[in-house]
């Protein structure tokens, strides 16, 4: 199953990701960071497993990511 990668910390609410796959990317009201839905936790590191069909906009996102924060492995 693909999976997305998210090292949160260095995220700057710059919502590009938001803009490419919304069903997956929420920029956070508490702290202007991006939340990744579906994601778990581990040391500041947030993976979350998507489905096949999201993998080509969740690539946009990483793509499109100014801090390339953002990985997809299929
Ligand atoms: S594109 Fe990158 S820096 Fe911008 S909000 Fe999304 S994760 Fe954060």
């Amino acid at each position: 199953m693909p999976r997305i990668i998210f090292h949160r910390i260095k995220c700057i609410g710059c919502n590009a990701c938001v803009e490419a796959a919304p069903e997956r990317w929420r920029v956070s009201t508490k702290d202007g960071r991006c939340n990744l839905i579906g994601s778990s936790e581990k040391k500041g590191i947030y993976t979350a497993k998507i489905h096949d069909m999201e993998v080509e906009q969740n690539q946009v996102a990483a793509k499109n990511c100014p801090a390339k924060i953002i990985q997809v492995h299929e």
